[in-house]
C-alpha cells in the first residue's frame, strides 16, 4: 500500500442499511451475529451458557426472598419466646438451610459461566481465523491489492480471538442482568405496581442514553479508520526491522512522528468530547435513576415502620434495591461498552460478506494447442484507477517461441503478465489460450500450465527445500524434486553448503533462520519455476534482477535449454539478456510501440535501438 492510499477523505459513514437504523438497533444489531457465531461453534456450551445465564439471573431474586422469610421466622420465634419461653425454631433453620443452598448454587452459577466462557473463548477464537482464512482464500488479487479491503482484512484478523467473546459474553451479561432486575419487579409488584413502574421509567433514560452515546461512539470509530489506518502504517514504518534501515540513515523517523502525534492529537480531541458529553449525560440519567430508587427504599422504610409491611418483607425489598441498584449499572456499563465489541464485528462481517470473485469456466484444454497465447485488442484499467495500464495490446507466442518485454518502469509489464495469469481480467479485448478464451479455463489447469516467477515473489520462512517445492503443491514435499528444480535454477551449489542443506530454515522469524542473499532468493525463486515440469508457459518477471549481468545472461542461456518446446515470457532491464529471445515487445504508456527480433528492432533503428546502444555504452 502506497501512503496516498491511506490518506482518503473520509469515506462514506455507514453501509445504507446501518444508516437507516436507530442507534439503539446498531448498538444491539450485531449481539444477534455473535451469539448465532457462538452457537454455531458449540451449541452445548451455549445451551449451557444460557441456562446458567438465567440461573443466575433469577437466583439473586430467590436469595432476597428466602432472606426475607429468615427475618419473618425470627421475629414470629422471638415473639412466641417472649410470650410462652418457647418456640419452635425450624423454620428459621430451615430457610436459613434454604438460603445457604441458594448461594451455593449462585455461586456454582457463576463459576460455571466462567467456565463455559473460557472454553467458548478457545472454540471461537479459532473458529473465526478459520473463516477469516478461509475467506482469503477465495478472495481474487483485485481485493487484496485495494487498500480498504486489506485494511478490514488484517483489523479483522487483529482481535479475531477476543472480539466475538467479548460482544457474546456482554450480550449473556445483560440479559442476565435484565433477568435480574424483572425477578426483582415480579417481587416488588406484590408490594406495589407503582413502585415497578416508576423505577422503570426511572432507568430506562440513562439505559437509552448509554445506547445512543455507545452508538455515536462506533460511528465516530468507524469514520476514522482512514486515519488510525495511517497511524498504524507510521507505526510500522518507525517500529519494524525492514524500514529500520532507511528510518535512520534518512533521519526521516521525528517527522512521521510527528504526523503520527498530530493524527493523535486531531482523534483526542473528537474522542474527549464525546466522552465527557457521555459521561455528563450518563452521571445525571444514572442519578435519576438511583434517586428514584432511594425513593422507594424511603416509601418502604415509611411503610415498614407503620407495619403496613413485616420486617422480613422490608429487609427483602432494601436487598433487592441494592442488587438492583448494581444490576442496572453493570448493564449501563454494558451497552456502554457494546460499541467497541460492534466496531470488530461490523468489520469482521463487511470482510466475510465480501463478494468473493465467481467461479470460472471448466475448460482443460483448448481447441487450437499450436496457437500457443494470443492477446487480442486488450485493454486494462486498474480498478479506481484513471487512466489504463494497457491499451489495446495484440500480442502472440507459439509454443517453443519466447518473448521478452521490454520498457520502462510502469509502462504495463508486470500488468499483462497479470492478465495472462488471469489474476485481472482485460477491461476490453480477450486473451487466448490454445484458441480459448481464458476466462473459459478450469482455474486449476492454468495453474499448472501457467508458472511465473513474480519480481517480488514469496519468500517464505520454511525450509529451504520447501520454498522450492512450493512452485508445485502437489509436490511440495518431495526431496528428489526440490533437489531436480533446485539445480535447474542453479540453487543446488549454495544450498548444499547452508549448515542443514535443503532443511536449513529460512527468515528471522524462526530461531537459527538463515537469511539469503537477494541473488540466492532469486534462484530459490527460479528453482521453484523449474518444479512446474508441466508448465508449458513459464513467465519470468525480473527475477533476476538482484543478480550481477553475467549471472542474468548464465541462467538464460540455460533456462532456454531447459524450457525448449515450452513458452517462455520474460521481463528484464537487460538487453544481453533480452536480445537472446525470439521475439521482444517495447511496451510505452500501456501500448506496444515496437516489436520484433532483436536483428530487426535494431535495423529499425527506433526506441529499443537506442535503449540497447545506451546500455551497451555502459558497459564499453
Ligand atoms: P511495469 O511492470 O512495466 O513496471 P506495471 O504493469 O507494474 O508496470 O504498471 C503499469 C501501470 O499500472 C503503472 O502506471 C502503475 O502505476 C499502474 N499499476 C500497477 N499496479 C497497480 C495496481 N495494483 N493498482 C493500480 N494501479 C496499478
Amino acid at each position: 500500500m502506497t501512503p496516498k492510499e491511506h490518506v482518503r477523505s473520509r469515506p462514506p459513514p455507514e453501509p445504507a442499511a446501518g444508516a437507516a437504523r436507530p442507534p439503539i438497533g446498531n448498538i444491539f444489531r450485531y449481539g444477534r451475529h455473535a451469539v448465532e457465531l457462538a452457537y454455531s461453534t458449540s451449541p452445548g456450551l451455549c445451551i449451557a451458557l444460557a441456562l446458567l445465564t438465567v440461573l443466575a439471573g433469577i437466583l439473586p431474586a430467590g436469595v432476597a426472598w428466602v432472606g426475607a422469610r429468615i427475618v419473618d421466622s425470627v421475629v414470629h420465634a422471638a415473639r412466641a419466646y417472649a410470650a410462652s419461653g418457647n418456640a419452635a425454631l425450624e423454620p428459621v433453620l430451615y430457610y436459613v438451610g434454604f438460603e445457604a443452598l441458594l448461594v451455593a448454587l449462585l455461586a456454582a452459577a457463576q463459576r460455571g459461566l466462567a467456565t463455559c466462557q473460557s472454553l467458548l473463548r478457545a472454540q471461537l477464537g479459532q473458529r473465526v481465523n478459520v473463516m477469516i482464512l478461509e475467506k482469503a482464500l477465495t478472495l481474487g488479487l483485485e481485493q487484496f491489492e485495494d487498500s480498504e479491503f486489506y485494511d478490514k482484512l488484517a483489523r479483522a484478523r487483529r482481535e479475531a480471538s477476543s472480539r466475538p467473546l467479548s460482544l457474546v459474553m456482554r450480550t449473556f451479561g445483560l440479559v442476565q442482568n435484565a433477568v435480574s432486575l424483572a425477578s426483582f419487579g415480579v417481587i416488588l409488584v406484590q408490594f406495589s405496581p407503582v413502585a415497578v413502574v416508576i423505577l422503570a421509567l426511572a432507568g430506562l433514560p440513562a439505559f437509552f442514553a448509554e445506547a445512543k452515546f455507545s452508538g455515536d461512539a462506533f460511528r465516530l470509530f468507524r469514520w476514522r479508520s482512514p486515519e488510525t489506518r495511517m497511524q498504524s502504517y507510521l507505526e510500522s514504518v518507525l517500529a519494524r526491522e525492514d524500514h529500520a534501515k532507511e528510518v535512520q540513515l534518512f533521519g526521516i523517523g521525528p517527522l512521521l512522528l510527528g504526523r503520527y502525534r498530530d493524527i493523535y492529537e486531531k482523534l483526542y480531541r473528537e474522542d474527549r468530547a464525546l466522552t465527557i458529553k457521555r459521561d455528563v449525560w450518563g452521571f445525571s440519567l444514572g442519578l435519576v435513576a438511583t434517586l428514584s430508587l432511594y425513593g422507594a427504599y424511603g416509601w418502604i422504610a415509611v411503610s415498614a415502620a407503620r407495619s403496613l409491611i413485616t420486617l422480613g418483607q422490608m429487609t427483602m425489598y432494601l436487598a433487592l434495591f441494592r442488587q438492583g441498584q448494581s444490576a442496572l449499572s453493570s448493564a449501563l456499563s454494558a451497552v456502554g461498552g457494546l460499541y467497541e465489541d460492534n466496531l470488530y464485528l461490523s468489520n469482521l462481517y463487511e470482510y466475510l460478506e465480501q463478494p468473493a470473485p465467481e467461479p470460472r469456466g471448466e475448460v482443460k484444454r483448448g481447441p487450437a494447442p499450436e496457437d500457443g497465447i494470443r492477446f487480442e485488442s486488450v485493454s486494462f484499467t486498474y480498478p479506481g484507477a484513471e487512466s489504463p495500464a494497457l491499451e489495446n495490446i495484440d500480442l502472440s507466442l507459439r509454443p517453443g517461441e519466447s518473448l521478452a518485454l521490454v520498457g520502462e518502469n510502469g509502462s504495463g509489464k508486470t500488468t499483462l503478465i497479470k492478465l495472462l495469469t488471469r489474476l485481472y481480467h482485460p477491461t476490453s479485448g480477450r486473451v487466448l489460450f490454445e484458441g480459448r478464451d481464458l476466462e473459459e479455463w478450469d482455474e486449476a489447469t492454468l495453474r499448472e500450465r501457467i508458472g511465473v516467477i513474480f519480481q517480488d515473489f514469496a519468500r517464505y520462512q520454511l525450509p529451504v527445500g520447501e520454498n522450492v517445492g512450493a512452485g508445485d503443491v502437489a509436490h511440495f514435499g518431495e526431496r528428489e524434486r526440490w533437489v531436480e528444480a533446485a539445480e535447474m535454477g542453479l540453487a543446488d551449489p549454495f544450498i548444499r553448503e547452508l549448515p542443514a542443506g535443503y532443511d536449513t530454515q529460512l527468515g528471522k522469524w524462526f530461531k537459527g533462520g538463515r537469511e539469503l542473499s537477494g541473488g540466492q532468493w532469486q534462484k530459490i525463486a527460479l528453482s521453484r519455476a523449474f518444479m512446474r515440469t508441466r508448465a508449458d508457459v513459464l513467465v519470468l518477471d525480473e527475477p533476476t534482477a538482484a543478480m550481477d549481468a553475467a549471472a542474468e545472461s548464465e541462467i538464460f542461456e540455460h533456462f532456454r535449454t531447459l524450457t525448449r518446446g515450452r513458452m517462455t515470457i520474460l521481463i528484464s532491464h537487460r538487453f544481453s539478456t533480452v536480445r537472446m529471445a525470439d521475439h521482444i515487445a517495447v511496451l510505452e504508456g500501456g501500448r506496444i510501440v515496437e516489436r520484433g527480433s532483436h536483428e530487426e528492432l535494431m535495423k529499425l533503428d527506433g526506441r529499443y535501438a537506442r535503449l540497447f546502444s545506451l546500455q551497451a555504452r555502459g558497459y564499453r
